[in-house]
């Protein structure tokens, strides 16, 4: 469905992540997890780019969350400001989770958060029974997407459990620091061998991660992932690209 929305907000989650939220049309409905395109212009200078929904159904907004590399597609979305439109056109995909099973795990790194995030906040504001471990990662402490969102959303559901782990931390950082390796994953996922796992981020480091999964024994059918195309060393960097 192509339609258009106002920006009615603009949220800086990071030194370089920044979420835009806007209306919801009234009849618009999206699966949490799901993305949309965004466009920008017409004819060929038409830029159109898919991004995941970081807000969840349960939302009265929608809301998409961009890491900011400096390159075009980064700069039209910085430069949007709360009542400007913008065209999209979704929803699609079917990396999506409402509550179907009772033990999911959830891994990424830096921006591959946001389908993650919607889907999370979907079961927290359903209540679904479901049993979810969220398994973080990124580079520095002080720069990690929806860390105000995730650590409330833990308290508010008894059946999140949020951990993070940096790969550069301060001394004064007291959690799980290093890359995600199989035996992070055995000793902070409770049940790990049992669990459905949803993936997502950009390409490399989603491959990465399913062949460390893989390697520790999970069936390929234990495994939903969702690629951001679009990044490579030049515009995400070495945490992100594994
Ligand atoms: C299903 C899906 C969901 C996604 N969800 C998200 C999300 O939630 N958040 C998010 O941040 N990203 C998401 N992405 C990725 C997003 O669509 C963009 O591709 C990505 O963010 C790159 O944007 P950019 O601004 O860095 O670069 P862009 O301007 O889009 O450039 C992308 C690529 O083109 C190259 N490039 C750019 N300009 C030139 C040029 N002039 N000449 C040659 N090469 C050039 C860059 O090196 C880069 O490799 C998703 C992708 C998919 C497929």
């Amino acid at each position: 469905m192509k339609f258009l929305s106002r920006a009615v907000k603009v949220i800086k989650r990071t030194k370089s992540v920044k979420s835009i939220r806007f209306e919801k049309p009234e009849h618009f409905s999206y699966l949490p997890g799901q993305w949309t395109f965004l466009i920008f212009g017409d004819g060929p200078e038409r830029i159109m780019k898919p991004l995941s929904f970081s807000s969840s159904p349960t939302e009265d907004h929608l809301e998409v969350t961009k890491k900011l590399t400096g390159l075009r597609f980064s700069e039209l979305i910085d430069d949007l400001k709360v009542g400007d439109t913008l065209s999209l056109d979704g929803p699609y995909g079917s990396f999506s989770f409402l509550g179907e099973h009772d033990k999911v795990c959830m891994l990424s790194g830096g921006i591959g958060i946001t389908p993650l995030r919607s889907m999370i906040k979907f079961c927290t504001d359903k209540k679904t029974s479901t049993d979810i471990s969220l398994l973080y990662s990124n580079r520095n402490e002080d720069e990690i997407p929806f860390y105000d969102d995730l650590m409330p959303m833990q308290r508010a559901n008894p059946r999140l459990v949020v951990n993070m782990t940096i790969t550069n931390p301060s001394p004064a950082w007291r959690g799980l620091s290093g890359r995600v390796n199989g035996e992070m994953i055995k000793s902070t996922v409770p049940q790990w061998a049992e669990r459905i796992y949803y993936v997502s981020g950009p390409q490399p480091m989603v491959e990465s991660m399913t062949s460390l999964l893989t390697e520790i024994g999970l069936d390929p059918s234990q495994i939903k992932h969702e690629y951001f195309s679009g990044y490579n060393r030049s515009n995400a960097g070495e945490e992100l690209v594994g």
